[in-house]
């Protein structure tokens, strides 16, 4: 028969569809919703829940407040609020939190779970109904190559690389461990996918004080995680930006865009960005302004943009002088933070605006 799970277990895995489809007759009046104590309430949830999802912990556990109606709610006010804010950072780091919330439930599911059914073989009853909805094709601790390649895709550790892998007739080995955490994997992949949602630009206005809240904070979490601008910290490829603008070159649009992008992450102020770009030989201020505005998210279509990661930099021929700590990064922002984490404190810093790349390039 087919396996119905109860409330309680839906409130955990808010994104199955016997979750969802109950709230959608909910959420069809949702402009109307909003304006109501309980709508307030949905939403003060939800926020939470996006503020636990910026906020960097070393340990996660996660709790489920409320009835199962509301968190499975909170769940979806969530994705349409930062689908309102469209901010790229924000949605990656809400659908992780998901997955990771997910995970955390799976794996500590006989502690809290009173309905909990070994299946056959090694998992639950309700591990087996979140791996099918995933599309997560396990046969006993082997999965097909191609689903397998599929869902590690995106992971960078070394030991999902096939190389390092047993592969047999057309399997790979898999052990249980590994198996919860593919399925993490998927659950971040697929959620992820269906943001943003394009939300009915009345709703977004009534959640325009939500999610100014949200940016505010979540800004103050950038910032707070960056620090100052240190430029001894910069990546081989943004130094290479800096020091090419410096001597008058005129860089390619990938280039422009990856600099920007990069000091603007970092907490650089839009007319410090600009300031760098007077150097160019090209240097026309008003175009100038637009484009750092643009990739800014100050300009029209409000998204603000995240600086490519190394791989797609090594595409753009933007990846140069690598160094011994580009073996162990995948992203120029995870190098930068990094080395400002190992770096001595230095008294004197480079404030938001930098003070020229003809400072940086004699420092
Ligand atoms: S590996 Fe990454 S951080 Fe290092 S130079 Fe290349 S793009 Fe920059």
């Amino acid at each position: 028969m087919d396996f119905v799970p109860s409330g309680k277990e839906l409130s955990h895995f808010p994104f199955l569809k016997k979750a969802q489809d109950p709230i959608r007759s909910r959420f069809s009046s949702l402009g109307t919703l909003l304006g109501t104590p309980k709508g307030e309430a949905l939403i003060s949830h939800a926020v939470t829940r996006i503020q636990e999802a910026v906020t960097p912990k070393k340990t996660h556990v996660p709790k489920v407040c409320g009835t199962p109606e509301d968190e499975i709610a909170s769940y979806a006010l969530a994705r349409i609020i930062v689908s309102c804010v469209n901010d790229k950072q924000l949605i990656d780091r809400l659908t992780r939190y998901e997955a990771e919330r997910a995970y955390h439930f799976l794996v500590n599911e006989e502690e809290w779970n009173s309905n909990y059914v070994q299946d056959d073989g090694e998992y639950s009853r309700l591990w087996g109904a979140v791996a099918d909805e995933m599309g997560i094709r396990v046969a006993e601790d082997r999965m097909p190559v191609p689903d397998y390649v599929e869902l590690v895709a995106p992971l960078h550790d070394d030991r999902y690389r096939l190389l390092n892998r047993h592969v047999e007739q057309g399997f790979v080995a898999i052990n249980k461990n590994e198996r919860y955490e593919l399925l993490r994997e998927r659950i971040r992949v697929l959620l992820r996918h269906d943001l943003p949602h394009r939300v009915p630009k009345e709703i977004c206005e009534k959640l325009a004080p939500h999610a100014a809240e949200i940016k505010k904070a979540y800004q103050e979490q950038m910032l707070r995680q960056f620090g100052t601008v240190e430029e001894s910290a910069f990546p081989p490829c943004i130094q290479a930006l800096i020091t090419a603008l410096a001597a008058g070159t005129n860089l390619t649009h990938a280039g422009r865009f990856s600099l920007t992008a990069f000091l603007h992450n970092i907490g650089m102020d839009t007319t410090g960005i600009a300031e760098l770009y007077a150097r160019s030989p090209d240097f026309d201020v008003e175009k100038t302004m637009y484009q750092v505005e643009h990739i800014t998210g100050r300009g029209g279509t409000g998204t603000e943009y995240t600086t490519p990661a190394c791989a797609a930099m090594q595409t753009t021929g933007l990846c140069v002088h690598r160094d011994v700590l580009c073996e162990r990064v995948s992203h120029p922002l995870s190098y930068y933070k990094v080395k400002k984490s190992q770096a001595p404190r230095k008294p004197a810093m480079v404030n938001k605006k930098m003070k020229s790349s003809k400072d940086l390039n004699s420092s």
